[in-house]
Parts: C-alpha cells; structure tokens; sequence
C-alpha cells in the first residue's frame, strides 16, 4: 500500500543503490550525527580496532542503510546485511556471526523483530565476541562456547522504542535519525539529478524537495518520476523544464501539494471525518485504513506530528486544527465561534 516511501522493484533498487552516498562527506543533513560517526571511525582507526556497535533509528528512507554502509567502508571493512525478520532462531543468528570475518560490518535492518532467543545470543556476541551455543534438551543439555571474530553491529530500527533496555545498552553509540529540511532535500535532488543526467531549475528541484515529506528516499524517487514524465512528455516551456512539469508529474503520482500521499491522507481523513477529531487510539486508526500499526506509526503518524497535523495525548491520537485546515474541514472549535 506504500508507495513512496518504500523501494518498489529491482530497477528502482538498484538506481536507488547507485544513488547512495559513499562517504559522510557525501552524506546529506545530519550533521551532527555525522559528526558523532566521524570521531567514532577516527577512534577506531587510530586505535586500529572495530568501531563501537552502532544503533540507528528514525522512519524509513532516512539514510540508515546508507550510514552502514558508509561506515564499512570509510573504516574499510567488509560489509555483511542482514534484517531482524531474517532471524528467526537463535541458530540463524549463530550461523550468521560465526561466518563473519575479523572485523566485518554487521548490518541488521529492523533489528526490533528479530527472534527473542536470539536479542539473548547477541547480547553476549556484543560484548564480549562469543555465543554459547545450547546442544541436546532437558537435563542432558548442555552449552558449547565458540569465541567469535570481533566485528562492528550496525542496527537499524524504525521502533527504537520496541529495543529491549539491554540490548540498547550494548550500542556503543546511538543516533536518532530526523526528518531532512527542505533546504537539505534540496540538495539531494541536486547531488541525484546531476548523477542521473536530469537538468532542473532551481525551482523545480525546491518543489520536488518541498513535497518529499522530509525523506531523502522519496526526494529521489519523485526525482525518477518528474525525469519519466519529462522522457515521455518532454518539459512544458521550451526554455527547460518549469514548476508546471513538475506538479503534473507528481499529481500523477498521488502525493498532493505538502508531499502527502494517500495513506497519509487515508490516515488523517478517518482521525478528522470518522472519529471527529479524536481522541483515537493507534490500533483503531490502523483497523480503520486496513494497513499495519508499525507502519502507521513508524511512516505515517511520526511525519504528520512533526508537521503539526497530529498530536498525541495520553487518551490517543487528536487532529490538530493543522489537519483541519488541509483537509478543507471546517474546526469544531471554530464553528462554535
Ligand atoms: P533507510 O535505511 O533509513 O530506510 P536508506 O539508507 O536506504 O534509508 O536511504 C534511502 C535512499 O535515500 C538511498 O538511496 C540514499 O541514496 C538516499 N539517502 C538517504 N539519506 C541520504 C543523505 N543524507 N544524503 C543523500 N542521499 C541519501
């Protein structure tokens, strides 16, 4: 049901690839992150020693991937991915970290669903490079220890809040990852239009930004549909491509004037129309536009209260006059005036 936000194919995933920053130099926004990961891969190298294990959080199309990488390869260490719904079984987990090489870069993406028994194994792979490995049931069961080569855990959640306390405690460093600014939007749409041969105005390129819904991932993909739209119909002025292509191409793909795309305005409709306002709790809201409240949570909620369309209460969701307004939805307060 996510458009957006999420990679579609493999074309689009492998431009979406080919788009990503290699370094933190080339990195976008995030500046102080940046600079925290930066002192962190100095430390290491002087040290000559694997980087602190790594916790990465914010909504989806952040960059969080593009940092692990960017961390195997600024400390010039192999890279292996890897996801929490992948692990299953404390076995999986065992299998993965005893085929690492000294000093590999572990990338564990949705690190919050991974198996318990095995957030159990890791803890102890974090700190001290080891895992007991359990052989035979009931009282003839014993454990088996196997040393483990040192490496670097990147972990990438979308929930951080879903991290059992011990397993946060054994990140050596945790970042929490914002929506971008338009300005920084801006120059990602730039660094991703040269890369991909597209010439825009700057105006075109602040518009594209504006409606990207402060995520890079969605910056580039609706770059990629303004650059199918221009291959198609070519630009509407014949002095380049104007503002006017641009909101053809995006009106074609749903996401309306702020950047918001149907699940979004799926999600506000029923808290505005259906419940009145609220107060709603996630559960209902998520029942009520028939998708996951991971998602709705994680993608759709966390971007509509950082702009002010939503609030949470201890009682639940509310709409917030913001939410009103866009929606064309005249405020209860308001009528009563
Ligand atoms: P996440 O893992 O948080 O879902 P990704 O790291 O996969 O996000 O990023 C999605 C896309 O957005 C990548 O193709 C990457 O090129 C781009 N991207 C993300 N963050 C930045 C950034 N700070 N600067 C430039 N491009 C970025």
């Amino acid at each position: 049901a996510r458009d957006a936000a999420e990679p579609a194919d493999e074309t689009e995933l492998a431009i979406e690839g080919a788009l990503r920053p290699m370094s933190l130099a080339e990195f976008v926004g995030q500046q102080k992150v940046r600079g925290q990961l930066q002192l962190l891969l100095d430390a290491a190298r002087i040290q000559e020693r694997a980087p602190d294990h790594i916790l990465l959080s914010g909504p989806p199309g952040l960059g969080k991937t593009t940092l692990a990488m960017i961390v195997a390869h600024e400390s010039g260490r192999p890279l292996r991915l890897s996801s929490g719904p992948a692990i299953q079984h404390a076995g999986d987990l065992a299998a993965l970290l005893s085929s690492l090489t000294p000093g590999e870069v572990l990338f564990i993406d949705e690190i919050h669903r991974m198996a318990r028994s095995a957030e159990e194994m890791l803890y102890l792979a974090m700190e001290d490079f080891r895992i007991d490995i359990m052989v035979g049931k009931g009282a003839g069961a014993t454990s088996i220890p196997l040393d483990l080569s040192p490496f670097t855990l990147v972990g990438a959640t979308t929930r951080s809040g879903l991290l059992p306390n011990p397993l946060r405690d054994r990140f050596g460093f945790t970042a929490h990852l914002e929506y971008y600014e338009p300005e920084e939007l801006e120059r990602v749409v730039e660094r991703s239009a040269a890369m991909l041969n597209v010439d825009l105005p700057r105006s075109a390129r602040a518009e594209i930004a504006r409606r990207s819904r402060g995520t890079p991932r969605i910056a580039n993909r609706l770059l990629r549909r303004v650059r199918d739209y221009i291959v198609v119909h070519g630009s509407a002025s014949s002095s380049g491509v104007d503002l006017g292509t641009v909101r053809a191409a995006l009106e074609l793909y749903d996401v309306d004037d702020i950047g918001l795309d149907r699940l979004d305005r799926a999600v506000l409709d029923a808290l505005v129309r259906r419940f009145r306002g609220g107060p709603v709790g996630l559960g209902t809201l998520s029942v009520a536009v028939g998708e996951e409240s991971d998602t709705i949570e994680s993608v759709v909620e966390s971007y509509l209260v950082r702009i002010g369309f939503i609030g949470r209460t201890p009682r639940g969701r509310i709409a917030m006059p913001e939410a009103y307004a866009h929606l064309g939805v005249p405020h209860p307060d308001g009528a009563l005036r």
